[in-house]
């Protein structure tokens, strides 16, 4: 037997949980099961698992809304007023930003809409958008519109950096190399930081860096990469980012999404912006006076008054993710998506003519995070049902790609070793 082989095996992923020290929290999520037996939940990337706990947190705002009714923006136990600022220090823990940099609010969409509208400035040749090819189609459509609303045609205004011919994944030194060259013609660099299909992550410290030496603002969604992989935003010196929560983090459906904008805009009421009453200076918002005065920080890029119940929802796994922490999380999850790898590996090693697939996810473990996608080259959709019916909850993505990502808050080494069983008896 291979060393990889010995690796395959129930015994051996039974001592890499006992090893575990984060093996605990599953207990703290729902499984959902299939067969009567927990899933092989591999889509905490689409959408995360339920807290036990969440429902505490909806129960005690639900009970203040039938004790006090509107006099629980000020007298609840979490007085709805300021409920966002309850999640502000946990969430700047997880992108790495300063309290005043962030804010939890609105949907994932709408505030790359709204960011964009300050960030994205095109005047004279500087009018064009870098971005990655295979952008989220959210994302895309954002673009293009923004482009749009700017009077300009998206064919010759958004820069798509993409694989060379033969490859699946966008080379670095490619993402750089198109920056500089486009220099002078680009307002705006705006990537998500791991792409949703490949799994990409990418350098935004690097990526960053370039877009500010010719000149252009940058931006990141971090959709697929809050809550997976290690951010530093403020030491990046990112100018914006935003981001969704009900992927890794674990938010609800539709969860309430966040914005980052750095300290280096945090005071500059000049910028163009589309406001709301929420984004007003909260000392004299309800003077309700004419003429916007925006509050400091991402904060002034809010517009509405918290959606209580889906922040209470959001608190409840942020306050697990601050119990863990990110490093510990990342160890895990480069451990797990490992082993993941090496299951496959050794499948297609011994199976060799009936694996008619390879994983396109980057190797280097600093270019991904818990993700791998696995480009199926024949009967992949065939392959994907029969993962399904015994027990594996994935993600189909047409034409051709199966997404799997292992997570390190409750997903076990047991669940990896589980696929690999399921996944051979899928190609057999
Ligand atoms: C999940 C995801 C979205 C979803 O956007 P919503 O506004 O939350 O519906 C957008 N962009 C990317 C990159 C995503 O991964």
């Amino acid at each position: 037997m291979t060393m990889i082989a010995q690796k395959n095996s129930i015994d051996y992923a039974k001592s890499l949980d006992a090893k575990d020290e984060l093996s605990s929290y599953r207990d703290r999520f729902y499984i959902p099961k299939i067969n009567g037996q927990d899933s092989v939940y591999f889509t905490g990337n689409s959408l995360g698992l339920q807290p036990k706990n969440l429902i505490n947190y909806l129960q005690q705002e639900l009970d203040d809304w039938a004790k006090y009714g509107v006099e629980g923006h000020f007298d609840a136990k979490n007085p709805w007023f300021s409920y966002h600022e309850l999640l502000t220090p946990k969430i700047a823990k997880i992108v790495g930003a300063l309290n005043s940099e962030v804010v939890v609010t609105h949907s994932l969409t709408t505030n790359l809409h709204l960011l964009m509208v300050s960030f994205y400035q095109p005047k004279g040749e500087r009018y064009k958008i870098l971005c990655e090819q295979k952008a989220f189609p959210s994302d895309q459509y954002a673009l293009e519109s923004q482009v749009r609303f700017h009077g300009y045609d998206p064919s010759e205004s958004l820069i798509e950096v993409g694989p060379r011919d033969g490859e699946h994944t966008i080379r670095h030194e490619d993402v750089i190399a198109a920056i500089k060259e486009h220099g002078s013609e680009i307002a705006l660099v705006m990537i998500g930081g791991v792409n949703y299909y490949s799994g990409q992550l990418f350098n935004m410290e690097e990526i960053t860096k370039a877009g500010h030496e010719v000149g252009a603002m940058v931006g990141f969604d971090l959709a697929h990469a809050a809550g997976n992989v290690i951010l530093k935003l403020h030491d990046w010196q990112v100018d914006f980012a935003a981001w969704c929560s009900y992927k890794y983090l674990n938010s609800s459906p539709g969860g309430v999404s966040g914005m980052f904008v750095h300290q280096n805009h945090e005071n500059k009421p000049e910028l163009p912006r589309f406001a709301g009453w929420w984004g007003y200076d909260k000392d004299s918002r309800f003077m309700m006076e004419p003429g916007f005065k925006p509050m400091k920080g991402a904060e002034g890029w809010q517009l509405s008054n918290a959606p209580v119940l889906g922040m209470a929802a959001h608190l409840a796994s942020l306050d697990i993710f601050d119990e863990v922490g990110m490093d510990k999380l990342r160890s895990k999850s480069d451990e797990l998506t490992a082993y993941l790898e090496e299951i496959i590996e050794d499948i297609t090693q011994r199976k060799g003519h009936l694996c008619q697939f390879e994983i396109i996810t980057p190797k280097d473990q600093s270019e991904r995070g818990a993700q791998l996608s696995i480009l199926a080259h024949g009967k992949g959709k065939a392959m994907f049902d029969a993962l399904t019916k015994q027990g594996v909850i994935a993600d189909w993505r047409e034409p051709n790609v199966i997404r799997i990502a292992p997570v390190p808050l409750y997903n076990s080494f047991e669940d990896v070793y589980r696929f690999g069983q399921y996944l051979e008896n899928a190609i057999s």
